[in-house]
């Protein structure tokens, strides 16, 4: 367990039953950000480069981004947003707290954020 996980952030951590209730990841891979608690989808059928592409097009627009995703994955609006906003700009830290975390790092080892480093 991360060490900056308080006794407060494990107990949110524990109430993802209302994440599922909204939304049925139907064994896909996902990750519930312990930070926002939002479910982010892990997109393992899109290939590198596009990731990368997607990535790029955040960089400049994110609701380009999210419209490109849309028509990648079967994913409904509220997901591609998650994946979205948990993107993480090239050379830029943490996305919520601004923490510098080591490349391809999924979580925020200061706010445990969820991040994505699709850009390479
Ligand atoms: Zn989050
Ligand atoms: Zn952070």
């Amino acid at each position: 367990m991360p060490k900056k996980m308080t006794p407060r952030r494990v107990e949110q951590y524990r109430e993802q039953g209302a994440i599922y209730e909204r939304f049925n990841p139907e064994g896909r891979l996902h990750i519930v950000c312990p930070q926002c608690g939002g479910l982010v989808l892990l997109c393992d059928s899109l290939s590198r480069m596009e990731r990368k592409d997607v990535a790029q097009v955040a960089a400049k627009d994110s609701a380009a981004a999210v419209e490109r995703l849309k028509t990648m994955l079967p994913c409904g609006e509220r997901q591609a947003k998650a994946i979205v906003l948990h993107l993480r700009r090239e050379g830029a830290g943490c996305r919520h707290c601004g923490a510098e975390n080591p490349r391809g790092a999924l979580l925020c080892a200061q706010c445990m954020s969820v991040n994505l480093d699709w850009d390479f």
